[in-house]
């Protein structure tokens, strides 16, 4: 696993698209680059699935920004510093919600649908929030309301080429940048040269590493791991948040969220003997940030042996449940239960990656040509610990920013990539019999839940790092497929995830250890980052003569 191009291209006759801006990915951050590039750029979009299958599709309590009267982008800082557990990024912070405000009003524009009476703009209130900061649309609804708009706005008033049901397999490097990427159809398995001057990448999370996850399938991290491969730096892989309430019953592929913003309604946490214990944890209660609210959890189900706690909004209005939370309603309903008259049985779930490709405040990567925003990417706003809807915001406001820098990097180019042709360099996965991509992945998402989850200690990580690279190894390509390539990106991650929190011996915001329960902030007040050896990367040759830039 540890060449650079997983792509097994044997004779193959490779299609070849070009374009001056390719983006990866088709959520909130994917299309708002995208439409915001192809004002001057020639754009093409690449997606692995469609545009309603996407994590921003799912999102339910909103985006956060300081928009009220009684708020300020100063007062955001705070929240979202306090929350991060001193490991922000300050000046990422500071973009984020000084530039938040203005990139949610021009959304509002796209997406008309934000709700509001009396016309004006409703807040809502969420956990480590201090004031009602949150935008939604259609009650709980805010992910599909914004994907289908953005969506439309990508189809119809703009010039961006889409491509969906393209799975990117990896990117392509020359000289030490990015030159864009290798895809693959799923329709008819047609392999594509996408060649461009940048490269955008929006892949989004990786929720399928511990397959119990509020995550879409399409999250496997491919992304982080393909930059990975290309030799961009990653960091914070170990901060993985599980969202506290997840709808713990059986039957289902992805984990209903029970939204945070039912707790902001005023709904509360009670363990099994029926008492309220939050309070017990954080003079916050259950409003408190949500590694804390997972904590006093996991203490509460520990205590009672038991799987889950409850989340009781049986005491609030059952027309405003009705109204605010559609979503959650018709998703417990499916399991016979009712937000105003049931106990909801609740358990933390993998739900977030803080950790990413690293990147600078305007969505820079280590890699020339690479820039990266979203849920796939590091800024640093997020710290140790993201606070609840500012990742819809990071994906809005650092998209716009990558955009702002294209002229910048693209000026600075002394060739035209795009003339070029390229010889792609053999990937090392020879057919072989082994462990198939199923099982392989079965047995990651079990040894990540229990050796690498919610609670971690040094003896059950080095035992997740042992099984995932025995995985890793016997994994079996009878051919490559998308199936293959995604057990093989969740492989890599898992690995690096379980490697990242063994070196951090310290608890510190969403990463827990029983063994290190401290924070320690003289020796860990920094991030964790990972690059692949430079020995390592490979990169494509270039066929025939380069051509000078016209
Ligand atoms: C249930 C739920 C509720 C949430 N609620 C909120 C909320 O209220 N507020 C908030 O701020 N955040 C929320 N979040 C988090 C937030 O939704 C995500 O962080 C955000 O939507 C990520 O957007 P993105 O554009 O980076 O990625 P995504 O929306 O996940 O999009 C990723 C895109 O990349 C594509 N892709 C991935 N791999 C490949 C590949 N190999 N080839 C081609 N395409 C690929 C996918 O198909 C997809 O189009 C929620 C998350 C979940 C799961």
């Amino acid at each position: 696993m540890s060449r650079p191009y997983i792509a097994r291209v044997e004779g193959e006759k490779l299609h070849r698209r070009t374009f001056d801006v390719l983006v990866l990915g088709g959520g909130i951050a994917g299309l708002t680059a995208a439409i915001s590039a192809a004002r001057r750029w020639r754009v093409g979009l690449l997606t692995k699935a469609g545009f309603d299958d996407t994590t921003t599709f799912l999102a339910q309590g909103g985006i956060a920004a300081a928009l009220g009267e009684s708020d300020s982008p100063e007062l955001h800082f705070e929240d979202t510093v306090q929350a991060g557990a001193g490991l922000c990024d300050e000046n990422a912070v500071r973009v984020l919600v000084n530039e938040g405000p203005g990139r949610v009003r021009e959304l509002m524009e796209i997406c008309p649908h934000f709700d509001r009476v009396d016309g004006e703009i409703v807040l809502g209130r969420e956990g480590a929030h201090s004031v009602a900061r949150v935008v939604h649309a259609g009650g709980d609804a805010t992910g599909s309301e914004v994907s289908s708009a953005l969506a439309e706005a990508a189809k119809v008033g703009s010039r961006v080429q889409l491509y969906e049901n393209e799975f990117v397999i990896d990117l392509l490097t020359l000289d030490g940048r990015c030159v864009g990427a290798l895809s693959m159809s799923l329709d008819d398995g047609q392999l594509t040269l996408n060649v461009a001057m940048v490269t955008i990448l929006a892949t989004g999370g990786a929720g399928q590493v511990y397959g119990r996850t509020t995550n879409p399938a399409v999250a496997t991290g491919d992304g982080i791991a393909m930059a990975y491969r290309a030799g961009a730096a990653i960091r914070g892989l170990e901060f993985v948040q599980f969202h506290p309430t997840g709808l713990a019953v059986e039957g289902q592929e992805t984990v209903l969220l029970v939204t945070e913003a039912l707790r902001g309604e005023g709904a509360y946490l009670r363990n099994k003997a029926g008492e309220r214990f939050m309070e017990r944890y954080d003079p916050r209660a259950e409003l408190a940030a949500r590694d804390v609210v997972v904590r006093g959890m996991v203490a509460e189900m520990r205590r009672e042996k038991s799987e889950s706690v409850c989340l009781d909004a049986t005491h609030l209005d059952p027309g405003m449940l009705a109204r605010r939370f559609p979503t959650v309603s018709a998703g417990v309903a499916l399991h016979g239960l009712a937000l105003a008259r049931d106990l909801i049985p609740v358990a933390p779930v993998c739900h977030y990656f803080i950790g990413g490709v690293v990147t600078d405040v305007w969505g820079r990567t280590s890699v020339p040509g690479l820039y990266a925003s979203g849920e796939v990417s590091s800024t640093g706003v997020h710290g140790a610990n993201r606070l609840a809807s500012n990742s819809l915001l990071e994906g809005l406001v650092f998209s716009e920013r990558v955009v702002r820098d294209l002229d910048r990097y693209i000026g600075s180019l002394g060739e035209d990539v795009r003339r070029l042709r390229f010889a792609l360099p053999q990937g090392d996965a020879e057919p072989r019999d082994g462990v198939d991509a199923a099982a392989a992945r079965s047995a990651l998402t079990t040894t990540m839940l229990r050796r690498a989850g919610v609670l971690r200690d040094e003896a059950g990580l080095r035992a997740a790092i042992v099984e995932l690279r025995r995985l890793t190894s016997d994994l079996a390509f009878p051919r490559m497929g998308v199936a293959e390539y995604e057990a093989l990106n969740l492989l890599t991650l898992g690995t690096q995830i379980a490697k990242s929190a063994l070196l951090r011996e310290e608890s510190r915001g969403v990463h827990l250890r029983e063994d290190f329960p401290e924070r320690d902030d003289a020796n860990w007040r920094r991030h964790i980052t990972l690059r692949l050896p430079a020995t390592q990367r490979e990169e494509l040759s270039t066929t025939g003569r380069r051509e000078a830039s016209t």
